[in-house]
């Protein structure tokens, strides 16, 4: 058999701490057991606490060819895990945290699957120990009501790819990304392993809760429409619902002489009916800014992000071989 080779992109904010021992003690070591030409590319996405240092100092052992792609600020790990697929070179992509909380234990199994003909391949949280763990129930609930079947409980961002998806996706133009969501989105089958996550070997997890909130309604608002024909929807009812109320109040009060006994003053009902509106429109008008938000971000076509040539490290952009 051709010896296949593998990229693993690893994406680093702040990890000085733990991202040397990471590399050299954990990583490595497993991909050295395999049979394949491996690359190594580490993304420092903007790191102000030396990780860029370490990383240069990290030695690969032979068979593993370490790349550096460094970005001049921070950001983001969706945009980090962007251009390491852009960069990655394999047959097979493998993307995984810094912090040791994806275990590397788990990539023989994910490249056995891969052998067997799996186009991606998704670890699967088996339940324990996440963080925000409330949120993210409420997160897939969410999304399931807003129609996103497919997105499955608990997945990663711990994932194997094949060079065709990696392909595809990188064909993506857009600037707000959420990794998993296009990986998702592209459609290919996808077979799950279930994983303990781990705890963080160092340092603190740099996704704040704020940076979380704004991922998951990124989500939302990149992986649906939904919200918008959610408010048209209700729209429609409201409307509805008030002008037959309307009627009756015209017809029992004004022309049946109120049989009814309600003696309501068309003050009342209106005035509810107007606040009840006014509310309504301010929501709608919400959902609706954060769409031309997000096409006003589409329409400006940055580059997603800046790499620094000078402290980046064997680097060569893979020609998109698709025909
Ligand atoms: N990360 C990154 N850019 C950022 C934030 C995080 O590249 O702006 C990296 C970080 O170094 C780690 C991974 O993304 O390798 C996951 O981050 P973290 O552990 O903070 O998040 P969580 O474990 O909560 O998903
Ligand atoms: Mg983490």
């Amino acid at each position: 058999m051709t010896k296949r080779s593998l990229s693993v992109i690893v994406p680093v904010y702040n990890e000085a701490v733990g991202i040397k021992s990471f590399l050299e003690r954990q990583l490595f070591p497993v991909l050295v057991r395999l049979q394949y030409k491996v690359e190594v590319l580490v993304i420092d996405d903007g790191s102000t606490d030396g990780s860029l240092k370490k990383i240069n100092e990290v030695k690969a052992p032979r068979g593993i060819t370490l790349r550096i792609v460094a970005f001049t600020k921070n950001f983001g790990k969706e945009v980090a895990l962007t251009a390491g697929l852009k960069y990655a070179k394999a047959d097979a992509v493998i993307m995984l945290d810094a912090d040791g909380q994806h275990p590397v234990s788990a990539i023989p199994k994910m490249i056995k699957k891969w052998e067997k003909g799996a186009m991606i391949v998704t670890a699967v949280n088996n339940g324990n120990s996440t963080r925000h763990k409330v949120a993210s129930k409420m997160f897939y609930l969410v999304m399931r009501a807003m129609g996103n079947q497919s997105i499955h409980e608990g997945a990663m961002d711990f994932r194997l790819l094949d060079r065709v998806v990696v392909d595809e996706y990188n064909d993506f133009s857009e600037h707000n990304r959420i990794a998993r969501g296009l990986i998702d989105w592209l459609g290919f089958p996808q077979e799950y392993i279930k994983v303990s996550t781990l705890k963080r070997t160092s340092g603190k997890p740099t996704y704040s809760r704020k940076k979380l909130a704004r991922l998951a309604l990124d989500s939302f608002v990149s992986m649906s429409s939904a919200p918008l024909t959610l408010f048209g929807r209700l729209g429609i009812f409201i409307t509805v619902t008030s002008f037959i109320f309307g009627l009756f109040i015209l017809v029992q009060q004004y022309i049946l002489g109120d049989p009814l006994g309600l003696d309501w003053s068309g003050a009342v009902a209106m005035s509810v009916f107007v606040s009840f509106l006014v509310g309504l429109v301010l929501v709608s008008q919400a959902i609706t800014a954060l769409y031309i938000s997000r096409i006003h971000a589409e329409t400006k076509n940055r580059p997603l992000y800046v790499i620094d040539r000078k402290k980046s490290k064997n680097l060569r952009e893979r020609k998109n071989v698709k025909s």
